[in-house]
């Protein structure tokens, strides 16, 4: 997963892109780029490590011209690689071209076989270096045209944004999977992945970029196109769940408000009339735990403390250090735990193993009883399209039932949202506009070889 910004046309245009960049860190944390263009020439950089930590003042002076694109990288296992880091940059017949790219395409490993047969070299493992070798291959002029060459040859979900130095163009594939919403800041244009990049650039949300769509921006204003297929669209309802930050307006409706909703509709489901207190695992919790809060009657209060010091790129030290993992991150309240029978809300379980470690903890610290709430469906399929979920096996929720999770998780009771309940707070009507394959294992794009669909971003 990773977040993607963009502008045309400001004179700051890389201080924005930092700034468009720190709001979209929760999107990834593993590296941060940004590319400028000045008219003649293309500036880069990009490095491991969080948005604050790779650009200082000195850095950003150094990306000069009105318009930049920028990227954060979210650490998927095992490949957290300098050499992945984005946008990428190239320089081919077609002249000199970046690329920030969010999504995972399904028919990399197929596409990049053959290119490789065909002699092309990859610098990296990602599947954004896929596009550019189609591209570099066609024999049409405009590079908006081979871009949608290109992209006519894969499958997956790709929100882009390209930058030449004349030129930024936004894409989303068919399907819609990743978001990818438009803004003005004054006579400037906005790509980001989530309006909460807008706000925090003081840049108006317009609209988003819809799937299928490509909008290339340059001296002549904005033009849009769609020039693919339709297809039924298929956005990322985990977006939702977990991983777009509350105060996003995400494909047209607010993730906070989405979140209570979920929250309301798991009271309806899955009450836990013993308990006298509804907590939330913060910060993914918070939101649906106090919708749960609002249905149920039962009083909501703080019981998890979450430092803001332990990012995700916290690297994990010794032995001895490395068993107390989750108790770096989060702590418990005694005070309000003690003797109580708590619900506790979180949007999901992926492995268990937090879960586990959580439960324990609000035990520990006192609870009488602990009741495991999740605002989502039992997350039983991996996602081939961008969200970091794991291979089948270490999904728990594909090998295990409701009751045995509650007993590895040590919880008196586990409960979660239905895909219908799922289906009614998200908004019924649009409910067929959404991809849910991994709680349904209904993918909708053909599949190469799920177990090899690869990681990029
Ligand atoms: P676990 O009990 O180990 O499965 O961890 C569950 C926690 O992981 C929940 O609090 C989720 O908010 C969080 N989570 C869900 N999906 C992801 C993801 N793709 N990347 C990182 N954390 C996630």
């Amino acid at each position: 997963m990773c977040g993607i910004f963009g502008i045309y046309g400001h004179p700051e245009a890389s201080n924005i892109t930092y700034l468009g960049l720190h709001a979209l860190q929760h999107r990834g944390q593993e590296s941060a780029g940004i590319v400028s263009a000045d008219g003649r020439g293309l500036h880069a950089r990009r490095e491991m490590g969080l948005v604050q930590e790779v650009f200082g003042a000195r850095e950003l002076e150094a990306l000069a011209g009105s318009s930049a694109i920028g990227h954060v990288r979210y650490s998927t296992a095992g490949v957290s690689q300098a050499k992945n880091a984005q946008p990428l940059t190239m320089q081919y017949s077609g002249g000199k071209v970046a690329v920030a790219h969010n999504g995972n395409l399904v028919n990399a490993q197929t596409l990049r076989a053959r290119l490789e047969a065909e002699g092309a070299i990859f610098a990296g493992d990602s599947d954004t270096e896929v596009i550019v070798h189609l591209m570099a291959r066609s024999r049409v002029r405009r590079l908006e045209d081979q871009i949608v060459e290109a992209l006519r040859q894969v499958v997956g979900a790709y929100s882009l944004i390209f930058e030449t130095p004349t030129q930024v163009i936004g894409v989303r594939d068919p399907y819609g999977f990743r978001p990818l919403v438009l803004g003005r800041l004054r006579e400037a244009y906005v790509l980001a992945s989530e309006t909460t990049a807008l706000d925090l650039v003081e840049a108006e949300y317009v609209r988003e970029i819809e799937p299928g769509e490509m909008v290339v921006i340059d001296d002549g204003g904005l033009r849009s196109c769609k020039p693919f297929e339709a297809v039924r669209p298929a956005r990322c309802v985990f977006e939702y769940v977990y991983f777009a930050k509350p105060d996003s307006v995400l494909f047209g409706s607010s993730v906070y408000e989405t979140r209570k909703a979920l929250g309301r509709q798991l009271a309806r489901e899955q009450p836990a009339p013993t308990a006298d207190l509804v907590i939330a695992v913060p910060d993914s919790g918070v939101p649906a735990a106090i919708g749960f809060s609002q249905v149920s009657g039962i009083p909501y209060d703080v019981g998890l403390i979450r430092s803001h010091y332990v990012g995700r790129t916290f690297i994990e030290p010794q032995q001895s250090i490395r068993h107390f993992g989750v108790k770096l991150k989060l702590s418990a309240v005694r005070e309000v735990l003690r003797g109580k029978k708590v619900v506790v809300v979180d949007d999901s379980i992926v492995r268990g193993t937090t879960s586990r470690k959580i439960v324990k903890m609000i035990k520990a610290a006192g609870a009488a009883e602990v009741h495991l709430r999740i605002s989502s469906p039992a997350t039983r399929w991996p996602c081939y399209y961008g969200i970091d979920t794991p291979v089948r096996q270490d999904l728990i929720a594909a090998t295990h039932s409701t009751d045995e999770i509650a007993t590895y998780v040590t919880a008196d009771s586990l409960g979660y949202l239905s895909v219908e309940g799922l289906a009614q707070a998200v908004g019924d009507p649009a409910w067929n506009s959404y991809c849910n394959a991994c709680f349904t294992g209904n993918y909708l794009t053909p599949l190469e070889s799920p177990q090899a669909a690869s990681a990029a971003g």
